[in-house]
């Protein structure tokens, strides 16, 4: 029984491994990319601590890799954040002069989770590597939904979580290149090549890889459909509704689906709390912190503008989403709109 057990995670591990270009004992899993940042940055800092204590990266990213580099500054590392411009990119220079002969790590997102930015990370790992560091990408945005490939992209680590391409939640994994070291986070037993003690999730270590399959088998069908939802939704927009701002929208690639808006005579909150009631689900702010009411992070560091990111929703179209959906988003948001414009005379 446990023979089976452990024949259907490693066949997931490679399946997944050749998804991304990588090979199966590349492939960590984690209970999702909140722990797959930890283990990345928190491993490979304390692992490298010896030859240098800089880390780069930047103002946007997701706080799993914010707040792990502040609890690495509290042990005595030292963090630059790179600021960004309006679309939520570093400069490639800025990039590079921050690296220094104490740089061990980079960690900067393959694509931004709440304006849909994509950065060019092939581009900043090579940066590194000329200056000696390694890096890590938290590509939780983009696994399954655009093409990554780690041999081609030169990355070090990189961290993705299995709901987001419509795996299961509560797992995920990191990618750690060949020959690399880490500490662990957890000490225990010897699963994941000493990287993470604990038995591994089976089930939801098979439904991740057969997710990630479904996804990048369909990727280019699914990216045609989403774009094509996405222009419905944005002409839509266009027609309907007059000073509409779409913050991070530039020359910059941007994930297909995904649409950050701001309608600035409403709030988000209450724009979000009357979707909801019309079965609609858009977030404000970063999804996984619907609670939070403060300004976004990634919106005050592209410098959005106070009255801009107290309205911007985002809307994030699926593949299982159609044109009729479109429609019905766009009738609720005409009805809303409409209404609080009315109340405020
Ligand atoms: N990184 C990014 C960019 C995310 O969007 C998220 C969650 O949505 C995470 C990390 C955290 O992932 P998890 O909830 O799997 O720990």
């Amino acid at each position: 029984m446990g023979r089976e057990a452990l024949n259907a995670v490693e066949e997931a591990r490679d399946q997944i491994g050749s998804l991304i270009g990588a090979s199966g004992d590349e492939i960590c899993f984690t209970s999702g990319a909140t722990e797959a940042d930890n283990l990345a940055l928190k491993g490979a800092a304390f692992a490298l601590r010896k030859q240098g204590r800089h880390i780069v990266s930047q103002r946007t990213e997701h706080k799993a890799v914010l707040d792990t580099l502040a609890y690495l500054e509290g042990c005595g590392f030292e963090v630059t954040y790179l600021d960004v411009d309006a679309e939520g990119l570093i400069s490639p220079k800025d990039f590079e002069a921050a690296i220094h002969k104490e740089t061990i790590l980079a960690s900067v997102m393959a694509a931004n989770n709440e304006i849909g930015t994509i950065n060019p990370i092939g581009e900043l790992a090579t940066f590194a590597h000329g200056h000696g560091a390694l890096f890590h990408t938290d590509a939780v945005q983009a696994i399954g939904h655009i093409p990554v490939d780690v041999r081609a992209s030169g990355v070090d680590f990189l961290s993705a979580s299995a709901h987001k391409f419509n795996g299961p939640k509560g797992i995920g994994f990191l990618f750690i290149r060949k020959g690399l070291k880490l500490d662990s986070l957890l000490d225990g037993g010897q699963q994941e090549r000493g990287f993470r003690a604990g038995t591994e999730n089976v089930a939801s270590i098979v439904g991740m890889a057969t997710a990630l399959k479904s996804n990048c088998e369909c990727m280019d069908k699914n990216i045609a459909h989403l774009n094509k939802l996405t222009s419905l939704l944005r002409d839509g927009i266009g027609k309907f509704f007059k000073g509409v701002v779409y913050p991070g929208v530039g020359e910059a690639p941007q994930l297909p689906g995904f649409t950050c808006v701001s309608f600035p005579t409403c709030s988000a909150e209450g724009l979000l709390h009357m979707l909801d009631l019309k079965g609609i689900a858009v977030s404000a702010g970063a999804a996984c912190d619907s609670k939070n009411t403060q300004i976004s992070h990634v919106l005050k560091a592209i410098n959005a503008g106070k009255d801009v990111a107290r309205s911007t929703i985002r809307i994030s179209l699926g593949i299982e989403n159609t044109s009729d959906d479109v429609a019905t988003i766009l009738a609720a948001l005409r009805a809303i709109v409409c209404a609080t414009e009315k109340l405020r005379g």
